[in-house]
């Protein structure tokens, strides 16, 4: 029997990686212009990161997390998500103590058991921000600017933004009071986690995915109706500065977002089908997890929901040819002359490939043409005899002359 890749897993395969890498080189490219940094953490933590750090009535931590035991009868679990590791790493490390803000960047892979579906999967990849030290709008703004642009490079349009309040712990406790008399009296329609959590974060139940509660939060109080004037000032001075970068975004007071930890802002940007990067402020995570008090703010965008959108929306990924020039061989000795022309070649950094397969002259023409190579050579006894090559642009069939024994009139031929 074939064995085949784990339920909601997806291999990226060499016709495929390109667009990765140009994904990943631009949101790279985007985080060094905000003067982000990167950070590299573990695929897995203890368990007890993510009870602490998402929260224990979120989706992820009562439904989704791959949690084992390791021989050393640790709980282990695999990232679900990368802030709650990358406040471990800030806190652990004591980049608190350096000069603040702390900016990080991640790209990582995530795992969840999910239902999976078109968008979802068990294995997935985010890239996430986390910007550690400010209090202030302006910081919100920018995370949320940083997600704009990184959209904006990549030629996405379609996209829209929506942001929204949470609150704060001096105001969540009224409002929390509000919901739960709405919700009380249809508590016996709720789903079965949301029971669970009527008590312990209402709030959450305004993010549960079951059609039964959705019908039931449609009609519930808004928070926006019960922030405080602190949060409501926070809220006023983020929309100046999302303004003033002339940043379209619309209010969304029913957006709560997956996990516990948010207070304030928080903020979707989505297309028809799905969400594809969320984020908000989380000012007592830093905490909550062991550290000084610190407000922070950040994002996770899903790599393969971004790319899907690239492909729906018909923007084409630039996909350089892997092979500049393809040296076929006629011979034992002419292929030895290839295999050291190859070398030679690369190290000045063009892309060569050379026969591995025994083929004939003909056979291996095909192979470079299927391969996309930019140019063919074929070496012979005669071109060894008179120190020549012909280069054959695949293009439009012209053919260039160049010296064997001179790497530099290859060069440039092929440049
Ligand atoms: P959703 O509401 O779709 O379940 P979420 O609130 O769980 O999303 P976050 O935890 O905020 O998502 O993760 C940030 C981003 O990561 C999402 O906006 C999405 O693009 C991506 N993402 C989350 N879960 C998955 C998944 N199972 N498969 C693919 N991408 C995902
Ligand atoms: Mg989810």
């Amino acid at each position: 029997m074939e064995i085949q890749a784990p339920k909601g897993t997806k291999d990226i395969l060499p016709q495929d990686a390109y667009k990765w890498q140009y994904v990943e080189g631009i949101l790279r490219e985007v985080s060094k212009a905000f003067g982000v940094r990167e950070i590299r953490t573990p695929i897995f933590e203890h368990t007890e990161l993510f009870l602490r750090g998402v929260g224990e009535t979120t989706d992820i931590v009562q439904k989704e997390m791959y949690t084992f035991k390791d021989k050393g009868d640790r709980s282990i679990t695999l990232k679900p998500e990368g802030t709650a590791p990358s406040v471990r790493a800030f806190i652990e490390n004591r980049l608190f103590n350096e000069a603040q803000p702390t900016k990080l960047y991640y790209i990582i892979p995530c795992f969840r058991y999910e239902n999976v579906q078109k968008g979802r999967l068990r294995q997935f990849h985010q890239y996430g921000i986390e910007m550690f030290g400010s209090k202030e709008p302006s910081m919100d703004a920018e995370v949320i600017s940083l997600a704009m642009e990184a959209l904006k490079r990549l030629g996405l349009k379609s996209l829209s933004l929506n942001i929204n309040n949470l609150g704060c712990p001096k105001c969540r406790p009224k409002y929390n009071e509000a919901l739960k008399s709405y919700l009380q009296e249809n508590y016996d329609d709720l789903c079965d986690v949301c029971k669970t959590r009527f008590e312990k974060n209402p709030m959450r139940i305004l993010d549960c995915k079951e059609k039964s509660c959705n019908k039931i939060t449609k009609n519930a109080p808004i928070i926006l109706d019960y922030i405080c004037d602190e949060c409501n000032d926070h809220f006023t001075e983020v929309k100046k500065y999302l303004d003033a970068l002339n940043i379209k975004y619309k209010i969304d007071p029913g957006i709560v977002r997956g996990l516990d930890y948010y207070t304030k802002t928080i903020f979707e940007i989505l297309n028809e089908d799905f969400t594809v990067c969320g984020g908000g402020r989380y000012d007592k995570l830093i905490e909550e997890i062991g550290g000084p008090e610190m407000p922070a703010v950040g994002f996770g965008m899903g790599l393969e929901r971004l790319i899907m959108t690239l492909e729906q929306e018909g923007i084409e990924i630039p996909n350089e040819g892997y092979i500049d020039l393809y040296i076929g061989s006629r011979g034992d000795k002419a292929k030895m002359e290839a295999f050291i022309l190859a070398k030679k070649l690369r190290e000045l950094g063009i892309k060569t490939e050379i026969n591995h397969m025994g083929r004939s002259v003909k056979a291996e023409m095909k192979y470079a043409n299927k391969i996309g190579a930019l140019y063919t050579t074929i070496l012979g006894d005669d071109e060894l005899e008179n120190n020549t090559l012909k280069l054959k642009r695949m293009s439009d069939g012209e053919q260039f002359e160049a010296s064997l024994n001179n790497i530099e009139s290859i060069k440039n031929v092929l440049k």
